[in-house]
Parts: C-alpha cells; structure tokens; sequence
C-alpha cells in the first residue's frame, strides 16, 4: 500500500485561543486520491488548506507532508510540492503568456498551448491575440469563470506531486464549472488533489468524501456511501438538489414570461 503524501492527525486549531475552529480533524491522502473536504461555510474548510499551504503555522496536532511535518519544511519547498488554486487566485496585468509562465520558466508557447487546451480556454485566447492577450489586472477583461480555467492552466504548469483547490470552481458559469471539474478529474490521474468544496455535486466521483461539520468530521465515505447513511451528506446533497432544481424551474419561467 502506498504511503499517504499528506497527513493530517487530529488537527485542532483555534483563531482566538477560545473556540476551535477545527477539532481533532485526521485524515490522509495518498498519491493519485481525490479527496475531498466539503461541508457548509463556516465550518472549518479553508483553514484546513490554510494550514497544510504553510499559511498559517499555529495549530496543535500533526500535519505531514510525505512523512515531514510541515512546520519544518521551508516555505519555498512547500510551494514547490503543493499548489493551491483558491477561487479568487491572482491574475497580474500582462500577457497570458507572462501569466502562466511564471509556473514554469522553461515552458515554451507549444506547452502554453496545449495546457490551455486542457482548461478549455485555447479558443477563446487564440480568437483574442494567442499567448501575447492582454490580460487586465485582477483579470478584469475575462470572465470569472475563464479568470479561473487560466489560473488552473498556470497550476497544471507547476506540475508538483500535490493540489489543493479551495472552492476553485465556485461562484463561476455552470459550463467554467463543468470544465474546471473536468480538468481536475485529468489532473488527478497523475497527481494527489485535495479538493474543498461547499457544492456536492462537483465530488460525487471522488475517492473518498470528509464531510466537515462545525469543525469536526462528521461523516466520511464515498458518495454512495455518504447517500445511503441518510445523514449530514444525504441532508445537505438534498436542499441544494432541490435548491438547484428551484433555480431551474426559476430560469425556466422567466424565460417564458419574457
Ligand atoms: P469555510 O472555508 O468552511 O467557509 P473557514 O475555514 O474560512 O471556513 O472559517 C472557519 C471559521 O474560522 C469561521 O468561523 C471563520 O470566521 C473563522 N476564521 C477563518 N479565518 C480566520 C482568521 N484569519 N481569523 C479569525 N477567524 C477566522
């Protein structure tokens, strides 16, 4: 059996010294899992990817990185061996080219190319002036949704042994959404991801689902797993399907009327 790349043990963290906002969190992922961290906001999610990114040091417990507690690992190595894509990663005002290669230096525009095929985004940049676009700062001339699928591009150019997507496909277009799981479900046949999210139906085909609750682990397991116990995941799966469907039946009334 593989030794897992990442280890969280009984992680407890507290922002104030008085309530925990995780406690006694423990899980691990092995090299080519998608695991995935759900759970409604609030309850503890991106701290945990504040945490194993080195972006906050104090905590109780222990968090390794294959076997090496992450306190003693330095930053730049951290970085070279986990990437994390938040869903409101940075975009600087430059070329697409000068944006994506700061992940790799050595990348030529035939790599440029073929990892923006990968995020669905190569059309769309060759129709706009290919690799020498002009990007806005913050990405203020694209879409959320294309702001997102280039920020995934420039991670899949990292190329380290482990991501984390903190609500990567969040807050974006259904059909960024789409191919942004898309791209991470491809990612994940080479590399360890750790993906947070709040939506469930972007992880029903990952290997193994944490479902936070009030900074605790309250139900772990696959989808099908998660389903059939009928608790806090079946709960949570089923007011945002009917939430969903609402939004449909919304959509689809108002396209009548008009
Ligand atoms: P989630 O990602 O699930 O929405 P977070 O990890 O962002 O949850 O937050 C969990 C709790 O910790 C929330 O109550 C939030 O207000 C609190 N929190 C998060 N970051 C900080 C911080 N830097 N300082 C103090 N409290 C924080």
């Amino acid at each position: 059996m593989a030794e897992p790349i990442l280890t969280v043990d009984h992680l407890v963290k507290s922002y104030d010294g008085k309530t925990n906002v995780l406690d006694n969190v423990s899980f691990a992922v092995k090299p080519g899992e998608v695991i995935v961290v759900v759970g409604p906001s609030g309850c503890g999610k991106s701290t945990i990817a504040g945490l194993i990114s080195g972006k906050n040091k104090k905590f109780n417990g222990r968090l390794t990185l294959s076997g090496v507690p992450i306190g003693d690992i330095a930053e730049s190595e951290l970085m070279r061996h986990v990437t994390v894509v938040r869903h409101n990663s940075y975009l600087f005002k430059g070329t697409v080219r000068e944006n994506l290669i700061m992940a790799d230096l050595g990348a030529d525009d035939e790599k440029l190319k073929a990892v923006l095929i990968k995020v669905n985004l190569w059309d769309f940049v060759s129709e706009n002036g290919g690799l020498d676009m002009e990007i806005a700062e913050k990405g203020d001339n694209l879409s959320g949704g294309q702001c997102q699928r280039l920020c995934i591009a420039r991670a899949i150019l990292h190329d380290s042994e482990m991501y984390i997507f903190d609500e990567a496909a969040s807050n974006i277009d259904a059909e960024s959404e789409g191919m942004i799981m898309d791209a991470i479900h491809e990612l994940a046949k080479t590399k360890t991801v750790l993906l947070i999210s709040h939506r469930l139906f972007n992880v029903i085909s990952s290997d193994n689902i944490y479902m936070l609750k009030d900074g605790e682990i309250a139900e772990s397991g696959t989808h099908e797993q998660l389903m059939k116990k009928s608790g806090e995941y079946f709960r949570l799966f089923e007011s945002q399907r009917k939430l969903e469907e609402f939004g449909k039946e919304d959509a689809d009334v108002c396209r009548e009327i008009s």
